[in-house]
């Protein structure tokens, strides 16, 4: 294995960085969005007021953003949840604790299941034809659609997403384009600063229907309502989420009310 040397700049660390890797990673090598380590992790979780989290839904509400400090180990789950016992309180403090639960459960379920969390755990509760590769104008986050090459752009340049728009990339790349979850767990894997096998593998499955009850769905009321209208409001494409949601799962599955 080749030594990298301790005593470099930022400028010089994704070259030494990608001759000491080389064959392990794809695309370019760069510095992350986001400074890594204990010290930058123990001050993000200083910094972080879980108050008002309880809307965490929305995209302007306030997140953690620990979620790469958690995956790396350079801060505990413990530690998170002590830390919101300290400072939050009702249902920021439940919605906070509950959120950090789901990681858990994803661990556990992965624990349990090993690698077969990499294939549809359930059969997918409509008739599901997805093709296995990531379409290019995905890849290249030019779908023609400002919201989804906006959620796209977020995960390529900073290794993050929120939440709130996994969910919608999710189903719009698993329902709408008809694309395998696997794929875009790939997608997410090659990306994602937090990249984990079991939130990442699971959540998408959560979405696809194969370890939920049935396949999550948005439409276009509820990407403006919880975006504060940044992309809808002055869109001119011919937008595939409008629509309600009765009218979309007949749309999208075939199911009638
Ligand atoms: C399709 C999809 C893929 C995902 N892939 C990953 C992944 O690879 N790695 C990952 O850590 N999370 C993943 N998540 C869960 C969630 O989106 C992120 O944990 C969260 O956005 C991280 O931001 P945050 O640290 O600000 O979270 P906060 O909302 O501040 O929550 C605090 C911590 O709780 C945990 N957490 C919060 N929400 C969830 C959730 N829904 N599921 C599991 N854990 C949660 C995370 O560790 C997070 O850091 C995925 C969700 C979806 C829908």
């Amino acid at each position: 294995m080749t030594q990298i040397p301790t005593d470099l700049t930022d400028e010089q660390i994704p070259k030494e960085l990608a001759l000491a890797l080389a064959g392990m990673y794809s695309g370019e090598a760069r510095l992350p969005a986001r400074t890594g380590g204990r010290t930058a992790g123990l001050a993000a979780l200083r910094a972080y007021n879980p108050k008002d989290y309880a809307a965490r839904n929305h995209l302007l509400a306030p997140i953690s953003r620990l979620s790469m400090y958690l995956r790396h180990g350079m801060l505990s789950p413990r530690e998170v949840a002590d830390h919101i016992r300290a400072r939050a309180r009702g249902t920021d403090r439940e919605e906070g604790l509950r959120q950090l639960a789901w990681r858990e459960f994803f661990w556990l379920v992965l624990k349990q299941k090993g690698q077969a969390v990499l294939e549809n755990l359930e059969e997918p509760k409509y008739r599901a034809v997805w093709s296995p590769e990531l379409p290019n104008d995905v890849r290249e986050a030019h779908t023609g659609l400002p919201c989804a090459d906006a959620w796209i752009t977020h995960l390529k340049e900073d290794g993050y997403m929120h939440n709130h728009e996994r969910m919608w990339f999710a189903a719009y790349l698993i329902h709408w384009r008809r694309v395998h979850w696997k794929a875009g767990y790939d997608f997410f894997r090659e990306h994602l600063l937090d990249g984990d096998l079991a939130s990442n593998a699971l959540s998408w499955q959560w979405v696809a229907s194969t370890f939920s009850g049935k396949p999550y769905i948005m439409n276009q009321a509820n990407i403006e309502k919880y975006s504060a209208g940044r992309w809808c409001e002055s869109c001119t494409a011919d937008c595939p989420f409008m629509g309600s949601y009765e009218q979309l799962q007949e749309k999208l599955f075939g199911w009638r009310a």
